[in-house]
C-alpha cells in the first residue's frame, strides 16, 4: 500500500514538471488574450455583467460592436466631422406668398387646436407694415369689442382653439394680378382662423369660394379650412372691405369709411392686380372709392349685379359676384357654376 502511494506520487510530480509548468504559464497567456478578444466583441451593456477584468477605457480601448457584413460599418456616420458645416444656397431663394397669419404670436397660430401650433409663414416686403397696421388698428370701438367678446367667449366646437379676435388683413400671392374682395370676417371664421374665408366649416363660404378659384386655377385646392392647411393662392390676393367682424354680418357705414385706408394700402402693395373680383354689392362699393382715389370715376355709376365686369383706364377692371354667404349659396341665388364663371372672366381679363 505504501509502495503505491509512493508509486502515485512520483506520477503527479511527473505531471506537474517543469515542461507541464511552461505549457500551463503559455496556455494563460493565450487563455488570456481569447478573454480581451471575447471583452471586445461583447456589446457594451453585456461586458458590464462580464466576469473578466475590467479594460482599459481610453479612446483606443472603446469597446465596440463588431462590424455586420452587411451592414455599413457602426459609428461611420456618427463621427463628428472636423469641420462644421457650411450653408451653401442651392439656388435662388423664391418668394414665400404672403400669409395673413404673420403678426400671430410664433409658435401659435389661430384657429387650430393648441397641439398643431405652428410658425407663422413671413409676410412680403411691402405688405408686412400694411398687415401690422391692420392687425394693430382699433378704429371702430364696437367691432374691436365684438372681435374679442365672440374670441373670449367662443362657439362650443372651438372650445379647445385660440381665436383670433383681431382685424383680419389679406393674405395671397403677393405678385397677383387678381385682388378678391369680401365684406368682413366671419365672426367664428376669420376671425377665429385669422384668414379671410377660412373656417367656415365643410361647404362654407370658404370652400364655396375656393373651389371657383381652383376651377380657374388661382388656387391650389377646393377648400379653406384652416392656417396650415397648404392653401396657396396663384396669382390672386384676398382682402376685405371691413377687416374686424360685425355683429350680423352688418358693418356700419362709418366703419366702412373707417377700414377703406387698409383696402388702399393693401391694393398699392400689390402693384401688378389687373382685376379686382368684388363679392357683393359692399366690396363693389369699396372698389369704385378705391377708383376715386385713383381719379377714376365712371358716369353713370356702375351698376352691380352678378357677372357684370367694368373696365377703365387708369385702375384695375372691376368684376361684380354675388357673394359666397350660406344666406346665397343654400337659397341657389349664387351657384357654383356661376362663381366659376366669375373667375373664368377674371382669367380671360388678365
Ligand atoms: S374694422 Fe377696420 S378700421 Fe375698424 S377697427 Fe377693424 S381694422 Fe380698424
Amino acid at each position: 500500500m505504501a509502495r503505491e502511494e509512493a508509486r502515485l506520487s512520483k506520477a503527479e510530480k511527473h505531471a506537474e514538471g517543469p515542461g507541464e509548468q511552461r505549457f500551463k504559464s503559455s496556455e494563460r497567456r493565450v487563455l488570456a488574450r481569447t478573454k480581451q478578444q471575447a471583452i471586445r466583441r461583447v456589446s457594451p451593456r453585456d461586458s458590464r455583467r462580464r466576469v473578466f477584468p475590467r479594460p482599459r477605457t481610453g479612446p483606443r480601448h472603446r469597446i465596440r460592436p463588431a462590424p455586420s457584413p452587411v451592414a455599413p460599418a457602426p459609428y461611420a456616420s456618427a463621427r463628428r466631422p472636423r469641420t462644421a458645416a457650411r450653408y451653401v444656397p442651392s439656388g435662388p431663394v423664391k418668394p414665400v406668398p404672403a400669409q395673413n397669419v404673420s403678426q400671430v404670436e410664433p409658435g401659435k397660430m389661430a384657429g387650430m387646436p393648441r397641439s398643431r401650433n405652428v410658425p407663422p409663414p413671413p409676410s412680403s416686403r411691402a405688405l408686412a407694415p400694411v398687415h401690422r397696421r391692420i392687425v394693430e388698428c382699433t378704429r371702430c370701438p364696437r367691432l374691436r369689442t365684438y372681435c374679442q367678446t365672440i374670441a373670449r367667449e367662443k362657439r362650443a366646437a372651438f372650445r379647445d382653439e385660440i381665436y383670433w379676435g383681431r382685424p383680419v388683413p389679406g393674405f395671397g400671392d403677393p405678385r397677383a394680378r387678381v385682388l378678391v374682395v369680401g365684406l368682413a370676417p366671419a365672426a367664428h371664421g376669420a376671425n377665429r382662423t385669422g384668414r379671410n374665408f377660412t373656417g367656415d366649416g365643410a361647404g362654407g363660404s370658404g370652400d364655396f369660394l375656393m373651389a371657383a378659384m381652383h376651377a380657374a386655377g388661382f388656387a391650389n385646392q377646393p377648400t379653406s379650412r384652416a392656417p396650415g392647411d397648404g392653401l396657396e393662392l396663384i396669382d390672386a390676393f384676398i382682402a376685405a372691405a371691413v377687416r374686424c367682424a360685425p355683429p350680423a354680418n352688418k358693418p356700419a357705414t362709418r366703419e366702412i369709411a373707417n377700414c377703406h385706408p387698409h383696402l388702399v394700402a393693401e391694393l398699392a402693395a400689390l402693384p401688378r392686380v389687373r382685376v379686382i373680383v368684388a363679392l357683393g354689392r359692399v366690396a363693389f362699393d369699396a372698389c369704385w372709392r378705391l377708383a376715386a382715389g385713383r381719379g377714376v370715376a365712371p358716369r353713370p355709376k356702375p351698376r352691380f349685379g352678378h357677372g357684370l365686369a367694368y373696365r377703365s383706364d387708369g385702375f384695375p377692371a372691376v368684376i361684380a359676384a354675388y357673394h359666397p354667404s350660406r344666406q346665397n349659396t343654400n337659397t341657389g341665388k349664387l351657384t357654383p357654376r356661376m362663381l366659376r364663371e366669375a373667375f373664368a372672366m377674371a382669367r380671360g381679363m388678365i
